[in-house]
């Protein structure tokens, strides 16, 4: 019998890792440790053109300079295609997902005449292309709410912000499975890499957290199992925006013991974890955490 916990940490290698990206990763990592379970990295590097070339192994390097040490083989998206294209497929069959010929500019001008807010697609092409050529792949929400019986308003608890919910349809519309470009989409990806890596657990960024409701309904529709979720605290720059790689964060410092203690106390303290004094070293740090951590449970 598996392990009944199976952690991850998915990071986009387009950038190294910097001080926001470190808390859930140290996150999810103490979760992990907490429950006795297993933890997995996936490098989600299906945005090809965004993914910077040897940023994956600089991030495995970072992690493991941290201590923070997978549990089993890492998985490439990249290297995924065929399991994505078969999810695709199965929805297909179904008749849940359907080809898209809009262009960018033709949702917004959709958008604008039904008044519907900036990211929510119109479903133009629910019905048919209209001659258009098929460009995107996208997902018919309420053909798969309707034949399953699933709620119009799909819920779930977080467990660090509590009961959340969100009216996928309405909120966001039919959402893109494969897109325009012939990529795929972070949301199937995700979805089929969590079930495929067995992931009970999933503890991620709060910028992540309204990504959950279309993921959970996307679970549904591929008789994938839902995973619990915690979406952890950002951290802000001295801006008072979130800390990303597109706001220009720094990588990581971790040349030295001390700049991995430094850096790891201040992700520590991002979850609201004492700082460790500076003459422990980080695995040290990272093992009476766990201790704490498993006191709060
Ligand atoms: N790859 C995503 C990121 O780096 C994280 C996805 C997830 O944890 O679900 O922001």
């Amino acid at each position: 019998m598996g392990s009944p916990y199976t952690g991850r940490f998915a990071p986009s290698p387009t950038g190294l890792l910097h001080a926001g990206s470190l808390v859930a990763a140290l996150a999810s990592w103490l979760d992990a440790r907490t429950h006795g379970g297993q933890w997995l990295v996936r490098i989600e590097d299906v945005d090809t053109p965004r993914c910077v070339p040897g940023a994956d192994q600089a991030i495995l390097q970072q992690l493991a300079a941290c201590g923070l040490l997978p549990d089993g083989p890492v998985l490439w998206q990249s290297q995924r295609g065929e399991h994505y294209a078969a999810a695709l497929q199965t929805l297909v069959d179904r008749g849940w997902a359907y080809p898209c010929g809009c262009s960018r500019k033709e949702i917004e001008s959709a958008q604008a005449v039904a008044r519907h807010s900036a990211a929510v697609y119109p479903g133009t092409c629910r019905h048919g292309l209209n001659g258009k050529s098929a460009r995107a792949w996208r997902l018919n929400v309420q053909a798969v709410q309707a034949a399953l019986g699933l709620p119009a308003v799909t819920h779930w608890n977080d467990r660090r912000l509590g009961p959340q919910q969100q009216n996928v349809s309405q909120e966001v519309g039919d959402f893109v499975l494969r897109r325009a470009d012939g990529l795929w989409a972070y949301q199937l990806a995700v979805v089929v890499d969590d079930a495929a890596q067995g992931i009970t657990h999933v503890v991620r960024g709060q910028d992540l957290a309204d990504n959950t409701a279309r993921q959970i309904v996307l679970q549904r529709a591929l008789g994938l199992p839902t995973p619990q979720y915690l979406h952890t605290p950002l951290v802000m720059g001295t801006n008072g925006e979130k800390l990303s790689k597109q706001n220009g964060a720094k990588a990581l410092d971790l040349q030295t013991p001390q700049a991995v203690l430094s850096a790891l106390n201040a992700a520590a303290q991002g979850l609201g974890l004492p700082a460790m004094p500076e003459p422990t070293a980080p695995a040290h740090a990272l093992d009476q955490w766990t201790k704490l951590s498993r006191s709060h449970r």
